[in-house]
């Protein structure tokens, strides 16, 4: 055989896709190797196509081969055949036809894959939707519900005070106090549950605006420090003479927040102070208590998350007062940051815009 054709055969066998060459009665004048696997049979040249294939198969391939070489033009179709399916291209040469079979069973079986994925992650993606849209619903509720469910919590704020006023046995006066304390960490848990409420369905706008600091914390120091001497804790804020930019309640809550851990869980020392830092004022707080492991810091401003303390500590809180500042300065486009060590201490601070004096 010609060296040049024999070189092109060679080719042909060693493809995966099945080559032959065709009269228009079906009868084989080439077929490639991988057609003999697939036919299991070898020497198929001057066979028929009729002696290996199903009738039906055999039949509807003859039919459309003829109707290429009738019309002279490339044609192709789909083709089933020993479990396998095929997309069958034709080729019409003077009074033959070459046929070439491309196995695509495989590429079916990835697509059906891909649509099954598809269809999975269209579903899941559905579900999230649907819990979306009910947390949203609740949190909208809780949010419209917040004035209702602070208002009688008010009251019995105003009741408890009433009553401690009043000349009572000191048994009375030690329980109204513990009915007070009790009082004082529901009216917390409750203003943190209805603050998460609020933000997560977008109830909490924020309103940026330049204000000064030192008068915002003016406020907040007045109940601090009425704290401060009740449990003989040594607190301090270092004024900054600065007007900073930020939304005023967004920030008070955040330092509020950050404070009334202080006071949680310092030994006896707290501080407020701010530091100017390139365009930003940097706003601190730091207390001397038995400080956070690395370990707990990743996880203290998680929802619900309480690191291992003593139980007296424990008590007073719901882990959320954390997760409240995180979710307030994302919204600020800031960023609650923490350094601490146990035994020394901890220094949470954040930073916002301020006004630079002019030079
Ligand atoms: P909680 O209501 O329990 O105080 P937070 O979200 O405010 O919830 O804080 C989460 C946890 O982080 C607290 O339970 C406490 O263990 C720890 N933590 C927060 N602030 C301090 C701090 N200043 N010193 C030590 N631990 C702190």
């Amino acid at each position: 055989m010609d060296k040049n054709l024999d070189d092109k055969l060679f080719l042909l066998d060693i493809s995966t896709n099945i080559f032959l060459l065709l009269d228009k009665d079906g009868l084989i004048h080439y077929a490639n190797i991988r057609c003999s696997h697939v036919l299991s049979r070898s020497c198929l040249e001057g066979k028929y196509l009729s002696d290996f294939m199903p009738e039906k198969e055999a039949s509807e391939f003859i039919k459309e081969t003829g109707k290429a070489l009738k019309n002279g033009t490339m044609d192709s179709f789909n083709l089933s055949f020993k479990s396998r399916d095929y997309i069958a291209s034709i080729y019409p040469k003077g009074e033959l036809v070459a046929v070439c079979l491309w196995d695509i069973t495989d590429n079916q079986n990835l697509s059906e894959q891909l649509k099954k994925k598809t269809r999975q992650l269209d579903i899941a993606e559905k579900k999230i939707q649907e819990v979306e849209e009910q947390n949203k619903a609740k949190s909208y509720f809780l949010a419209q519900a917040s004035h209702d469910l602070r208002q009688p919590m008010q009251a019995l704020k105003i009741f408890i005070s009433t009553l401690s006023e009043e000349e009572l046995p000191e048994r009375q006066q030690l329980l109204v106090e513990k009915i007070n304390a009790s009082a004082d960490n529901l009216y917390t848990m409750l203003d943190n549950l209805l603050d998460i409420s609020k933000i997560e369905s977008g109830g909490m706008p924020y309103h940026p605006r330049y204000f000064n600091l030192d008068d915002l914390v003016k406020t907040l120091n007045q109940e601090f420090s009425e704290i401060a001497r009740s449990k003989k804790i040594d607190y301090c804020y270092i004024p900054c003479h600065k007007e900073v930019f930020g939304d005023p309640l967004f920030i008070e809550r955040i330092i509020r927040n950050l404070i009334s851990n202080a006071f949680k869980y310092t030994k006896n020392k707290i501080v407020l102070g701010c530091c100017p830092e390139h365009n930003f004022l940097k706003i601190i707080v730091i207390d001397n208590g038995d400080g956070i492991s690395e370990e707990e810091q990743k996880k203290i401003f998680e929802q619900f998350y309480q690191c291992q303390q003593k139980y007296e500590c424990k008590k007073s809180g719901a882990g959320l007062g954390l997760f409240i500042v995180k979710k307030l300065t994302e919204l600020m486009n800031t960023k609650i940051e923490v350094e601490s060590e146990p035994g020394k201490g901890s220094c949470f601070y954040f930073s916002i815009p301020y006004k630079k004096e002019a030079p």
